[in-house]
């Protein structure tokens, strides 16, 4: 039996993907009750606890907020690393820190239990469409047996190393993404103040060499309509990753300055009482 814990904004249109593509049962927790009524329309079976889902299933799938989440579901009391059977797979989805996946694996590993980090990008309607960017970290043998049931939820699934290297890059691809979110809320803002029309600036940029997925998803989706909904990628989740970052950067003793000025950013967003909102709306407090 496969096992879920954690069917948020992400986390519940995965489990969905996994429940209808997959011949195997699913049986999936979380603490707020709401996804897991409307999963069992999909025929996902509710469990009560972590505990029962470590008991009964065979690969175990995460998709939690972030570092005390995952440490409380995978070390805790009553957790994943307590009754966990040896020989199962356990999948972190969640975006945490290369230390926790590193730490993670190795304890695990001693019980004879697998473990790979392989936290997800793109959006919420990729996750509903199968058709999201995995980034794994974990042994050659961990990777392989994993992958085909990630590519029910994944389109594109990336081995990029041992354990924790799946955290590493796509941190590092938040890092990427949030400074160049932050050159075009500049750019924006600063061709709107000058009397040039938005949608004139951005439509060129496309087409010259400050071309992005940033400018075509984000620039174009969010920043030029003005808008920033609830429950897609949020200014306290985009902190949280850069924190994750940082951390990771400070252990490779570098200095970072791109990466702070646009934590600098968020934070301001989340000070101006922003920080559920999607993130690029840190283009209101420039
Ligand atoms: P979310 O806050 O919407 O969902 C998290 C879920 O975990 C919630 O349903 C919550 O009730 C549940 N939960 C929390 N603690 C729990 C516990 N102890 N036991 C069981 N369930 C628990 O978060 P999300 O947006 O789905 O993001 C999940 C992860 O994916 C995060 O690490 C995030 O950084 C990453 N991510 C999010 C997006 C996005 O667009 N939202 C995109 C890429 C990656």
């Amino acid at each position: 039996m496969i096992g879920f814990i954690g069917l948020g904004t992400m986390g519940e249109p995965m489990c969905r993907n996994l429940a209808t593509k997959c011949e195997e049962k699913v049986l999936a927790f979380d603490v707020n009750p709401a996804p897991l009524e409307r999963l069992k329309a999909h025929g996902v079976e509710a469990a009560p606890s972590v505990r029962d889902v470590a008991e009964r299933c065979n690969y175990i799938f995460l998709s939690l907020p972030g570092v005390p989440e995952v440490k409380t579901v995978c070390a805790g009391p009553a957790s994943l690393m307590l009754h966990a059977h040896a020989g199962t797979y356990i999948v972190d989805l969640s975006t945490t820190t290369v230390a926790l996946a590193r730490e993670l694996s190795s304890r695990f590993e001693a019980g004879g239990v697998h473990f790979a980090d392989a936290p997800v990008a793109r959006t919420r309607a990729a996750a509903e469409k199968g058709t999201l960017s995995i980034m794994v970290g974990g042994t050659e043998q961990v990777y392989h047996r994993v992958k085909p049931l990630l590519l029910h939820m994944g389109r594109d699934v990336t081995h990029c190393g041992a354990a924790g290297a799946g955290q590493a890059t796509k941190l590092i691809n938040n890092m990427v993404l949030f400074q160049n979110v932050l050159a075009l809320a500049e750019a924006l803002t600063l061709a709107r103040k000058s009397g040039l029309s938005g949608t004139k600036v951005f439509e060129s940029l496309m087409s010259g060499s400050a071309d992005s997925f940033a400018l075509r998803h984000h620039g174009i989706n969010a920043l030029l309509p003005d808008e920033y909904p609830e429950r897609a990628f949020s200014v306290q989740y985009a902190i949280k990753d850069m924190e994750y970052l940082l951390e990771f950067a400070r252990q490779a003793k570098l200095e970072l300055s791109g990466a702070k000025n646009a934590l600098a950013a968020l934070e301001r967003a989340a000070q101006a009482g922003n920080g559920a909102k999607y993130f690029p709306v840190l283009v209101k407090t420039l």
